[in-house]
């Protein structure tokens, strides 16, 4: 096999377990993780079913290493990562967040907690395909141990990072759905522990996911919204499978955009001379509030560790992607479910409104997206659109219009061409993207 074969995709190795995903494959990751790093390793997982195997197997190739191991069951990613920051450990996190049931996944981070930069990955991937592990003798083989702090700790540490008591006055009402994921226990947990009433959905750990799927859509949201519509509600919150991302229903059923719940919280959090981070993707709708607040927006390449690293390089206050996963500088630098839900909370509390009128409050825009799909040479297609007009090239080509953007960028993964068309008026978001379909349909 290949030396230089990659193994760590965007979002670390996924793989169907007992397929591509082996129990023997999962401890040699683990003995190359354990070879790599030093001082220890955390682990945890979501609720997938096949979830202990895999970590059972992560956890002995990393002993064998003589690396220590620190278990922290089954809880939200980003208690994971909080739980590798403050104790300064690597980590490794079983996973495959929002994918159907039958894959799982194998994620290393930082030991600030942060998603693990490709260098790092580079070098895990090395010692793996080179086989090169280290061997301990049997007297040196690591000591496991398991550890159930690790929720507390995170939801303590995202509570004090908000109004609490603004936030236990107003007794919020609010329906959960973890989707049977990993903030199955600690969502509800840190609901109640703000003040709230909580009533939950799909909070019984399901790792077959069977109520519903555990991307956090509209479409698969159907028993939440139609709850949310009895009228009994201030808030509904939808997790993905593994809790690093929150969605968000208006008291009367309404599915709220992420780049909406990303430029409420803005709103609420962002000062004079604070630096905000989203990706190029985002609504100019977050460029509005910075100018209003006074902050600077930065914009980045797709992808939430881009988002993170350019969030750390700027010491900037908030960031996010449109698809529900805000990171909190104040709190720690990846996505982060719990912290989400605290700082919409804080919103809420603190304008004394209802959702739905914070966000009718928003600048307005639309957003068009649209998709070829096939194999299309993008550096064609790239050098033409940028022949004539001045173009910004961060990620894919996004070109200023009269009255709004568009954004054409390839998928990393697979053979697509998406265009997102944005504007102040609805129809002029649709032109702009039917009308760049057209030409770079028309170009091959
Ligand atoms: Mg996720």
């Amino acid at each position: 096999m290949d030396s230089d074969k990659r193994l760590f995709g965007t979002n670390g190795i996924r793989g169907i377990p007992n397929q591509d995903l082996s129990t023997e494959f999962a401890m040699d990751i683990g003995k190359a993780i354990g070879t790599y790093f030093d001082g220890g390793i955390v682990i945890g997982r979501d609720t997938r079913s096949t979830g202990e195997m895999i970590k059972s197997s992560v956890i002995a190739g990393i002993l064998s290493t003589g690396n220590s191991v620190t278990d922290l069951g089954i809880l939200p990613t980003p208690a994971i990562q909080y739980y590798a920051k403050t104790h300064g450990i690597y980590g490794v996190i079983i996973t495959a967040s929002h994918n159907p049931p039958m894959y799982n996944g194998i994620k290393a981070i930082s030991n600030d907690g942060t998603e693990l930069d490709r260098k790092d990955e580079i070098k895990i991937e090395e010692i793996y395909w080179q086989r090169n592990f280290k061997k301990v003798e049997w007297n040196r083989i690591g000591n496991y141990s398991y550890v159930n702090d690790a929720i507390d700790l995170y939801i303590n540490s995202v509570i004090k990072k908000v109004d609490a008591d603004a936030i236990e006055k107003r007794r919020f009402r609010v329906l959960a759905d973890p989707g049977n994921g990993a903030a199955y226990f600690s969502t509800p947990y840190l609901l109640s522990k703000l003040g709230c009433s909580v009533v939950t959905l799909n909070a019984n750990p399901d790792g077959k996911f069977t109520s519903r799927n555990a991307e956090p859509k509209p479409e698969n949201l159907g028993s939440l919204i139609d709850l949310m519509k009895t009228g009994k509600f201030d808030l509904g919150i939808a997790h993905d499978g593994d809790a690093d991302r929150a969605v968000f229903i208006d008291e009367a059923g309404n599915f709220i955009d992420g780049d909406k719940s990303l430029s409420l919280i803005v709103r609420n959090v962002a000062k004079k001379g604070d630096k905000v981070v989203t990706p190029i993707s985002s609504s100019d709708a977050i460029l509005e509030i910075c100018r209003e607040k006074g902050a600077e927006l930065i914009r980045t390449r797709v992808g939430a560790p881009v988002v993170a690293r350019a969030m750390i390089e700027n010491s900037a206050i908030i960031g996010g992607e449109e698809n529900g996963g805000v990171i909190y500088g104040k709190h720690q630098y990846c996505r982060d479910g719990a912290m989400t839900i605290s700082l919409m909370l804080e919103s809420m509390a603190r304008s004394g409104r209802k959702i739905s009128e914070l966000i009718s409050e928003l600048p307005q825009y639309y957003m068009e997206k649209l998709q070829i799909e096939r194999k299309i040479d993008w550096e064609i297609i790239k050098k033409n659109l940028v022949k004539s007009v001045k173009a910004d090239e961060t990620d894919g080509v996004k070109i200023e219009e009269k009255n709004g953007w568009v954004l054409i960028r390839p998928s990393g993964t697979e053979n697509i061409i998406r265009i997102y068309g944005e504007s102040k008026d609805r129809k002029a978001a649709e032109e702009i993207a039917h009308r760049y379909y057209g030409i770079i349909d028309r170009m091959q």
